[in-house]
């Protein structure tokens, strides 16, 4: 269907308004305008409306397929996926998944197999059609010495593909070594990486904050939390660090992921958070499928009552950035996954009701992300841009998130890739026990 040539033109495609820059079509209540897409040396050079009188003859009808520009995931674990074989969850709790992973960290996690797991990741994520991601990397000692140094390798080998940015991960206790910590925010830097920790109500939580933010200012990093990944109503290290952002005047990027009690706590409460957060300009990412998974796991085999994601809704109608992403992919956190940001967008459709209206959601896969993770050009169609996308069989919002769309087609600088999955039996010689 994508001609093998340097230029052609796409006729009759639809594209999304919230994912397309200066187009000048009708857009329709579901925000989709038909329009001719022509791409010319890798680029994007030209999106005009459809005109079926003017239909050029060496134009390719795609007969009103959505097209959308690749994805950006904007917060997973490549160095802990899939591990789940040699360690599964006992118990699928949040405690379990901690203590599972942690382990084989210890027992397991050498350059050669983090490197060979972290590859597989990238190539599902990138036949999946995602063209940018960010991972964060435990980096509890030694682990980093380890770590590191394998994603920079990754990135370079990867470059061109998928941009990939990494995040340092430990708990926020770790911040206590201060003489430690300060050399790991001088690794991060030196990998021009992100400044991660996973934030829970410690006593010393704000003067940990302040070690954290001091060290973003710096070494000049961006930061990027887990916070409050618990049903704990006494869970508020979000608003903690929306103020620490605000007093220690902190003019970076911060991104902070699950947030999950925010959807427990009282009305007020939540209000007064998401002033804050808006006013210090955070970016939420909420992880539906993992939420769904770890949150509200109950010991005695009884159902779940809630979702597990955050307020998204009233995140987005207050101005605050909000994305989705993938988060853990067939480890102790999460026992399904494959880094198809498709499945995370339709799922989060049918947790976080991303429909009637769709509205700009779709940005929360693609532009949002983008924006937070500095990256230009990505996640949004425009003339002059690289001919990243995805050509979907769906012609609705119905007919694209009923269905897995594996026949998708992806392009990348104006060819259509090998979307050829990596085989699991690849990774067998790293799951004996
Ligand atoms: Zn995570």
């Amino acid at each position: 269907m994508i001609p093998n040539a340097a230029s052609y033109r796409l006729a009759n495609a639809r594209i999304h308004a919230s994912l397309t820059k200066g187009v000048a079509a009708a857009f329709d209540s579901d925000g989709f305008a038909r329009v001719d897409i022509s791409v010319a040396d890798g680029k994007i050079s030209g999106i005009t409306a459809h005109d079926r009188s003017k239909a050029a003859a060496d134009a390719v009808d795609v007969a009103g397929r959505i097209v959308l520009p690749c994805f950006v995931d904007c917060h997973t674990h490549i160095d802990k996926g899939h591990i789940w074989p040699r360690k599964p969850n006992p118990d699928g709790t949040f405690m379990g998944a901690l203590n599972a992973a942690g382990a084989d960290r210890v027992a397991r996690w050498s350059a050669e197999d983090l490197a060979r797991r972290m590859d597989f990741s990238l190539r599902a994520a990138y036949a999946h059609g995602t063209s940018a991601l960010r991972t964060h990397i435990d980096s509890v000692a030694p682990q980093e010495e380890i770590s590191w140094p394998v994603f920079e390798t990754m990135r370079e080998a990867w470059r061109g593909r998928i941009e990939l940015q990494g995040a340092c991960l430990l708990g926020i206790e770790g911040v206590r070594d201060n003489k430690w910590f300060d050399r790991l925010a001088k690794r991060v830097a030196a990998a021009r990486g992100v400044l991660g920790v996973v934030t829970y109500m410690v006593p010393d939580l704000e003067k940990l904050l302040d070690q954290v933010f001091a060290q973003a200012i710096k070494h000049g990093l961006d930061l990027d939390f887990h916070a409050d990944e618990t049903d704990d109503v006494a869970a508020t290290s979000l608003k903690k660090i929306a103020e620490a952002a605000l007093w220690n005047g902190f003019e970076g990027k911060v991104l902070v992921g699950h947030c999950c009690s925010l959807a427990r706590q009282p009305d007020l409460e939540v209000l007064d958070t998401l002033d804050k957060v808006a006013k210090a300009g955070l970016a939420v990412v909420s992880l539906p499928m993992c939420n769904l998974y770890l949150q509200d796991r109950r010991a005695d085999q009884t159902t779940p009552r809630w979702r597990g994601v955050t307020l998204l809704h009233e995140m987005k109608a207050r101005g605050i950035p909000v994305a989705v992403a993938s988060d853990n992919t067939r480890d102790p956190f999460y026992a399904y996954g494959d880094l198809d940001m498709l499945e995370v967008y339709r799922m989060a459709t049918r947790i976080l009701h991303f429909d009637h209206p769709v509205a700009d959601w779709p940005q929360a896969v693609a532009a949002t992300p983008a924006k937070v993770m500095r990256l230009d050009g990505f996640g949004t169609l425009a003339t002059g841009g690289d001919a990243d996308f995805i050509l979907f069989k769906g012609r609705s919002w119905t007919e694209l998130l009923s269905r897995p769309e594996s026949d998708r087609i992806v392009v990348r600088a104006g060819r259509a890739i090998d979307r050829q999955l990596p085989d699991y039996a690849e990774l067998d010689g790293l799951m004996v026990e």
